[in-house]
């Protein structure tokens, strides 16, 4: 019987893949959304005895992403003790100081990604959920760039502002019926999205030689510890308790 229901953005690379490896577990069905599937992850379910189901949706796309909830709704049982959804998928780009902020779509993804996608999945959860279970979490991954603004992440840092606000606005709204929600930050991690700000232009992204260093100094965290210190912080008692939190609070 499935014990733990979870679904999880972004399982296909960086910390999203890290921390799909922490839950699977025999007792859990694992529900992930990603453009591409992880290919190492199914195997390792069937070593561990885990549920896998991996959807493909790109949730850049409004669009997509409705359908790509519809798909997580249709794949949640009736009965689970606990259910819990990741919103982990998110993007950087675009980097550049506001006066070069003009490609209008590639600041829409980015907001649809960080933003929308995580408005629309947990729409879906929380309808599919209603009355199965006392015990729903949601795990908003953001960034202490939603908290601290940084030289020519403007896109960025508002997406992550911006979801940190809606956890609030969920845990306003939605506490009374069994829901806690939390935003939290996971510190710099050595994942495509490091290795993406590192590559940039420091002539447009003041803030790159900082992330090059860190990086040059091994000061990244690995992802696989990262995501056992949040698929711990996961399980906590008190989840919910804090709901802007970040990792590094708990080292
Ligand atoms: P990566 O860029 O390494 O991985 C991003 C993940 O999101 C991938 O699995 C990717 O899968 C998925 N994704 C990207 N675009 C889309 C899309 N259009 N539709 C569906 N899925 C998508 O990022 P990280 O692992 O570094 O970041 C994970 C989270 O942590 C993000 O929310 C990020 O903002 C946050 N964070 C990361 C920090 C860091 O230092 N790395 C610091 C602070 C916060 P695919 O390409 O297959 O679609």
């Amino acid at each position: 019987m499935t014990d733990k229901v979870i679904v999880l953005t972004g399982a296909s690379r960086g910390l999203g893949a890290a921390l799909a490896e922490a839950l699977l577990a025999a007792d859990t069905l694992l529900v992930t959304v990603s453009r591409k599937p992880n290919e190492s992850l199914q195997k390792l379910a069937r070593e561990r005895g885990a549920q896998l189901l991996q959807i493909a949706a790109d949730l850049s796309d409004p669009l997509k992403a409705v359908v790509g909830a519809e798909k997580v709704a249709a794949a949640l049982p009736e009965s689970a003790s606990s259910y819990a959804l990741i919103n982990n998928a998110g993007m950087v780009q675009p980097l550049a100081l506001a006066p070069q902020l003009t490609d209008g779509p590639a600041i829409a993804s980015a907001f649809n990604l960080n933003v929308t996608a995580v408005i629309l999945l947990t729409a879906r959860f929380l309808a599919t959920t209603e009355g199965r279970a006392r015990n729903r979490r949601i795990l908003n991954i953001s960034s202490g760039a939603g908290r601290n603004p940084q030289p020519s992440w403007g896109v960025y840092c508002a997406t992550k502002a911006a979801l940190d606000m809606y956890t609030r606005v969920l845990n306003a709204e939605q506490r009374a019926n069994g829901v806690r929600a939390v935003s939290l930050a996971p510190g710099v991690v050595d994942t495509d999205m490091q290795a993406s700000i590192r590559n940039s232009d420091p002539a447009r992204v003041p803030v790159q030689p900082r992330f090059a260093e860190l990086h040059a100094r091994g000061q990244l965290s690995a992802p696989a510890q990262v995501a056992a210190r949040i698929a711990a912080y996961l399980r906590r008692d008190d989840f919910g308790q804090a709901e802007i939190d970040d990792i590094r609070n708990y080292d």
